[in-house]
């Protein structure tokens, strides 16, 4: 490699890095704003937040990075492997952020702030039609940002390909259907079972005990306290990036297994980020491929892991140490039972993790419809109604819980539900692949081990940062496309023994 090549790669390394870290600080302004922020310094932060809004897109969209890039790609013939995995995504990055005029960018903006202002009433108030012009108004910023970056004719599969690399909506509707044909039908088998799973079996857990319980838990299952915290906040979320790591709970006393299947969750993403290889922080060999895969960690050690009577068999009798007098009653089985309940809802975040998939597809259909004009946001309540009579068996007796449940599109965030169902579909096709590599996996979790599958998960995925695309992963790791298989074949030996024996 020539000199002036090995300086131009040194150069947008420490650009990419330098507004990677300036975006860490934007993070870490957000997530003090869920977490510690007094009730009345909302309009200094909203000012912060525009500030470092604006700085931190002059850093990453700064011309210089342009420069860089045309003269890496010109010599692309001199790059090593991983120098073309930066430089192209670099450039799709950079693209991504610069082709949009800032007169777009200010509009959208805007809108971000009203629509979701306008859901949070159109929801509190029941009254869908009150929220039709901020959702086209988003549909018509969407469209023409697809358009903006040469996706004009595709405008549903760039949504798609933003939040999971690689990934069409054709290619959705084909793992969908599938996954559609197996689910629905074991679903309701599940729902005619006369075996119901009591879910009410818990009253009056210390928050305090609580705490003690999910730190115990989530630093075995392998998360690094030492650069993380978990903290109380409305809505759990994990932020941050690998250094520092920022995730967040709730606590209600008569729902401790909310909090510590939420904080399960949340730590399957923190230990994705925190696997990422620090020394690549900020640039795309240190980053996390997308939305589907981020989401296959979470659900792996929420689901496959979190959710086995082998983890239970560790931790059962622990939780039964902190809580003697709540537990006295509770049987193993009602336990186990609770934890693995299933029972649909008409809310897709309180649904459990066989429905959940119907949440997804129902969301697909609908967003797929809009984006190809097939349906008017004035017709979505009929629609949506329609197909969750079809898919989840349930009809929604008003809009709030039916379309105006997800804060999703007032952010203009179409084409991000799919990912949720494909993280499902990953995490149990890793499920599979794990077990045939390490033999008696489960035995490690009964012992309260869990280390051999967090260094498996290191070395085949979080160690790999971007070189791989949603798709590209799953085939690398598993020799396999993606597949539905997987989690219909989890799932049914899983649940199959808890409600249909
Ligand atoms: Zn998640």
């Amino acid at each position: 490699m020539s000199a002036n090549i090995s300086t131009a790669y040194s150069q947008l390394i420490t650009k990419l890095k330098r507004a990677h870290l300036l975006e860490t600080v934007f993070g870490l302004l957000g997530w003090d704003e869920q977490v510690n922020l007094p009730p009345d310094s909302a309009d200094i932060r909203a000012e912060q937040a525009a500030v470092m809004a604006e700085v931190c897109h002059e850093a990453a969209a700064h011309g210089d990075i342009e420069s860089l890039l045309q003269t890496l790609e010109s010599s692309h013939a001199e790059l090593t492997a991983d120098q073309r995995t930066v430089v192209r995504h670099a450039r799709r990055d950079y693209d991504r952020l610069t082709k949009l005029p800032s007169s777009f960018v200010a509009e959208r903006a805007k809108w971000v702030s009203s629509a979701y202002h306008a859901w949070a009433q159109a929801k509190a108030a029941n009254d869908f039609a009150s929220y039709i012009p901020s959702l086209k108004k988003h549909l018509e910023l969407a469209r023409k940002e697809a358009e903006l970056l040469g996706w004009g004719d595709r405008p549903y599969d760039y949504m798609i390909d933003k939040h999971d690399p690689g990934m069409t909506a054709e290619k959705v509707n084909a793992l969908f259907s599938e996954l559609k044909e197996g689910l629905i039908p074991f679903v309701r088998q599940i729902l005619a079972s006369p075996q119901r799973a009591s879910t009410r079996l818990f009253q009056g857990f210390p928050v305090e005990e609580q705490r003690h319980f999910l730190r115990e838990v989530t630093e075995k299952l392998g998360f690094d306290y030492r650069r993380g915290r978990i903290d109380v906040s409305l809505h759990p979320f994990c932020s941050g990036s690998g250094a520092d790591i920022r995730m967040t709970t709730r606590f209600h006393e008569d729902e401790p297994l909310d909090s510590l299947f939420s904080s399960i969750h949340e730590t399957g993403h923190g230990m994705y980020e925190q696997g990422l290889p620090l020394a690549d922080q900020g640039t795309p060999l240190g980053q996390a491929i997308g939305m589907g895969v981020h989401e296959s960690q979470s659900r792996l050690w929420e689901n496959q892991v979190s959710r086995s009577q082998a983890f239970w068999n560790y931790f059962e009798p622990r939780f039964r140490e902190r809580f003697p007098t709540q537990t006295a009653a509770l049987t193993s089985d009602a336990l186990y039972r609770a934890i693995n309940a299933v029972e649909p809802t008409l809310i897709r975040v309180d649904a459990d993790e066989v429905t959940y998939n119907l949440h997804i597809m129902l969301r697909f259909e609908v967003e797929q419809q809009l984006f190809r004009r097939e349906l008017r946001a004035e017709d979505l309540p009929a629609a949506w109604n329609r197909l969750s009579s079809d898919i989840l068996g349930l009809t929604p007796p008003d809009d709030r819980r039916g379309v105006l449940q997800d804060v999703h599109w007032s952010g203009g965030a179409f084409g991000y539900f799919p990912s949720y169902c494909i993280g499902n579909m990953i995490a149990a096709q890793l499920w599979y692949k794990v077990r045939a590599d390490l033999p008696d996996l489960e035995s490690d979790f009964a012992r309260g081990e869990f280390g051999r599958l967090l260094t498996w998960l290191r070395t085949q995925i979080h160690h790999q940062g971007r070189r791989f695309d949603t798709m590209g992963i799953v085939k690398q790791v598993t020799g396999e496309e993606l597949s539905p298989r997987y989690l219909l074949r989890y799932l049914r030996e899983r649940y199959a023994p808890l409600y249909l024996n």
